[in-house]
C-alpha cells in the first residue's frame, strides 16, 4: 500500500535520512521506533507528503507519488495532484492542532467541506459518524478547550478518518497527553488496526507495539537499522544498535 525507497534528506548540510526503504502492506500496522532526532519525524512527514524528499521514491496504492529523480521532481510541484495525495494519507500529531473556535464537529468537517467540497448537512453526518467510530459523537458540539487531551486526539483521528485515507500515519500521538488518557487513545487505534487500516505509527508505547504492529522498525543515524515482527526485535534483536536502543528503555 505504501513503499519507500532510498529517501533522502538533509537540511543544510547535516544528513538526517540517509537512503530509507520500507514497505507497509495493505492492512498491516508497522510502528517506527527510536531516539529522539534520530528523523523519525522527517521520515513520518516524507511518507505523509508534507516534506519534499532529497532522494527516492514514495509509492501510494501502487501509484507514484513522489519520485526524486531529477527528470521527476516536477511533478511534486503540482499542487493539485500533491493535494490529492496528500488526502490520501491521514496524519495525526503529537499536537492535536484542532482549530479552538470551531466545535469536534467542525473541526472534523473541514476537510470535508473545503477540500472534498461536500455540502456542510452530509459532511456533519459524516463527522458524528466517525466521532462515533472514536466513541465522542456525544461531544460533537463541544470546543476543543471543553475537552480532555485524549479526546482532542480522538477528535484529531476522528477528522484524519473522515477523508477516508489509504494509509494513516501517526507520530507520538500519545506523548503530549497524561498518562491516564494515553490508553483510549491506543484503545482507537488497536481499534482500527483490527478493522485492517493500513497505519504507520511513531511510539514509545513498546507494549502496543509488541501487541498491534505486524512489523516494527528500528531507526538509528538516519536509516532503517533492523525492521522485523515485534517479538523478534523484542526478544531476540539482530543489530547491536537495537540491542542498545532497547535496553537502555528496560
Ligand atoms: P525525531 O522525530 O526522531 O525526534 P526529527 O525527524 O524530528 O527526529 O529530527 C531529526 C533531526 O532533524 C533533528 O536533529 C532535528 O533537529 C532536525 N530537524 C528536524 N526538522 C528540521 C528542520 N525543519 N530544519 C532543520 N533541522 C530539522
Ligand atoms: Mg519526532
Amino acid at each position: 500500500m505504501l513503499k519507500a525507497q532510498n529517501l533522502a534528506k538533509s537540511y543544510g548540510p547535516v544528513p538526517i535520512l540517509t537512503g530509507v526503504s520500507l514497505e507497509v502492506k495493505a492492512g498491516t500496522t508497522s510502528v517506527i521506533i527510536g531516539r529522539s532526532g534520530s528523523g523519525k519525524s522527517t521520515l513520518l512527514r516524507c511518507l505523509g507528503l508534507l516534506e519534499t524528499p532529497d532522494a527516492g521514491t514514495v509509492i501510494l496504492d501502487g501509484e507514484q507519488v513522489f519520485d526524486g529523480s531529477a527528470a521527476h521532481r516536477w511533478r511534486f510541484g503540482r499542487e493539485r495532484e500533491l493535494a490529492r495525495h496528500r488526502s490520501e494519507l491521514g496524519m495525526v500529531f503529537q499536537r492535536f492542532n484542532l482549530f479552538p473556535h470551531m466545535t469536534a464537529a467542525e473541526n472534523v468537517m473541514l476537510g470535508l467541506t473545503e477540500v472534498r467540497k461536500i455540502g456542510r448537512r452530509a459532511a456533519r453526518a459524516v463527522a458524528v459518524e466517525h466521532l462515533a467510530k472514536v466513541g465522542l459523537d456525544a461531544l460533537a458540539d463541544r470546543y476543543p478547550s471543553e475537552m480532555s487531551g485524549g479526546q482532542q486526539q480522538r477528535v484529531a483521528i476522528a477528522r484524519a478518518l473522515s477523508m477516508r485515507p489509504k494509509v494513516m500515519l501517526f507520530d507520538e500521538p500519545t506523548s503530549a497527553l497524561d498518562a491516564e488518557l494515553v490508553n483510549e487513545v491506543l484503545q482507537v487505534m488497536r481499534n482500527l488496526s483490527t478493522e485492517g487500516m493500513t497505519m504507520v505509527v511513531v511510539t514509545h508505547e513498546l507494549r502496543f507495539a509488541r501487541e498491534v504492529a505486524n512489523e516494527v522498525l528500528f531507526v538509528d543515524g538516519g536509516t532503517i537499522v533492523e525492521s522485523a515482527p515485534p517479538e523478534q526485535i523484542f526478544d531476540s534483536p539482530q543489530e547491536e544498535q537495537t540491542r542498545v536502543f532497547l535496553s537502555a528503555l528496560r
